[in-house]
């Protein structure tokens, strides 16, 4: 093979082309991978940065996508621990919380369990004495608080650190450089892109299509024609307020509409987040609209007395990512988070699509890509298990 001739190719630098990059060197595949901006600079960079089972979706059912990122997290505290550590989480009950204590008694019991009983994962209800250490929390009206745990990371240095793993085992980046069309032809795709300003050409038996929100985008450049796959791109903003918070992370709900809302320590201060508003337009100009700010301040002053005063010029810093959901109407809180492996007909275009996901569960999705196109590529000589894989 050339040097620009690769197994696979995958269009976006987001955690699922590094981590789909990473499963296909492991497995003994040569691949490729073009971003257009910077690694992680999508949504991957834009997460609320929790490695986490997701106790929310238990509410939901989507039993099977708990468990899985529960077992990734276990995967991502041992080989990771320099990017990936475990912090308290506390979820205060008032008065009128919507989910009442038995249900998050039941909630944090089926957590620990579908964790198979892992030490991580199991969970205490606070003694009262201990409401007043918790980082100045209003308690007035708290019926109960309870604490587990769930991991945080820093989302950017994590989707860079797998590529540089993949990059260990042979995978190339192609960075800043923009996909800009693919032709399936000769039993294979050429894939065009545009670096510094000079168009370039790659060949690849198969096109793994990680565009993120981006992702129909890069379906309608490539030929014979694919269908767009209907999604709805739902924006969630985070904010930076001034102010440490110690003690861990507080899991609360928005007294607006009753959404879980985290409110983080995230460098020396504050991350509060998210929002869910219905996006539509190019991705690229995602950004934190106002009236989510202030849904954010409100949200963080009730329950912190001392944001109580802060208005957006006390915001340090917002940024905004949009979840990719399947179009299904309804609420998209309550939609599903598991992520879609699209593909219209994989033996005749030799082409997958990556949508949804999760940050945490990454490394199962690349997994996941590679056994569907592994059967129809020569076989090849697997040189590490992902699942073994230290991050650094
Ligand atoms: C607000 C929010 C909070 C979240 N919080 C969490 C969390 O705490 N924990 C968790 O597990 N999950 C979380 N998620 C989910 C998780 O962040 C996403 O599922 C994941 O980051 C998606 O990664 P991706 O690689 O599919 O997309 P992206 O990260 O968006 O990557 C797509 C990449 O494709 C590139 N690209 C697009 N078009 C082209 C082109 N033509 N040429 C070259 N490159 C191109 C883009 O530049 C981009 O880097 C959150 C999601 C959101 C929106």
């Amino acid at each position: 093979m050339s040097a620009m001739s690769y197994d696979i190719a995958v269009i976006g630098g987001g955690i699922h082309g590094v981590g789909t990059a990473q499963a296909a060197a492991a497995a003994g595949y040569s691949v490729a991978v073009i971003e257009m901006k910077g690694l992680g600079s999508g949504t991957s960079g834009k997460s609320s940065k929790l490695i986490h089972g997701g106790l929310r979706y238990l509410e939901t059912a989507q039993l099977a996508l708990v468990k899985e990122c529960l077992r990734e997290r276990a995967l991502l505290l041992k080989n990771a621990p320099g990017l990936v550590s475990l912090k308290k989480i506390f979820l205060p009950i008032y008065r009128e919380t919507v989910r009442r204590p038995w249900l998050i008694r039941v909630g944090l019991s089926m957590y620990y369990a579908l964790s198979g009983f892992d030490r991580d994962s199991g969970f205490i209800t606070l003694p009262k004495k201990e409401w007043e250490n918790l980082d100045g929390i209003n308690t007035e009206g708290i019926q109960a608080v309870f604490q587990y745990h769930e991991a945080q990371t820093d989302d950017v240095i994590l989707t860079n650190a797998v590529m540089n793993s993949a990059m260990n085992l042979g995978a190339a980046l192609f960075m800043p450089a923009t996909f800009i069309g693919a032709v399936f032809e000769n039993c294979g795709w050429t894939v065009r892109f545009e670096k510094n300003g000079t168009i370039s050409e790659m060949r690849a038996s198969f096109l793994v299509n990680a565009g993120g929100p981006w992702a129909n985008m890069v379906l309608r450049k490539v030929v014979p024609a694919e269908r767009d796959v209907a999604v709805d791109l739902v924006q969630g903003s985070h904010i930076l307020l001034k102010g440490k918070i110690e003690r861990g992370i507080y899991y609360v709900e928005a007294p607006q509409d009753r959404r879980g809302v985290f409110v983080m320590p995230w460098q020396g201060n504050t991350l509060v987040g998210t929002t869910e508003t219905v996006f539509n337009g190019n991705p690229s100009t995602s950004a934190p609209l106002e009236s989510e700010i202030r849904y954010l301040l409100y949200a963080a002053g009730r329950y912190f007395p001392r944001f109580r005063s802060a208005g957006p010029e006390d915001v340090l810093d917002s940024f905004a990512g949009l979840r990719v959901l399947p179009s299904a109407g309804g609420n998209p809180f309550s939609r599903s988070r598991e992520t879609l492996l699209y593909s219209e007909d994989l033996i005749r275009t030799r082409l997958i699509s990556i949508f949804g996901g999760k940050l945490t569960s990454y490394r199962a999705t690349g997994e996941s890509v590679i056994r569907k196109i592994a059967p129809h590529l020569p076989s090849a000589i697997a040189k590490a298990d992902t699942r073994k894989l230290p991050l650094k």
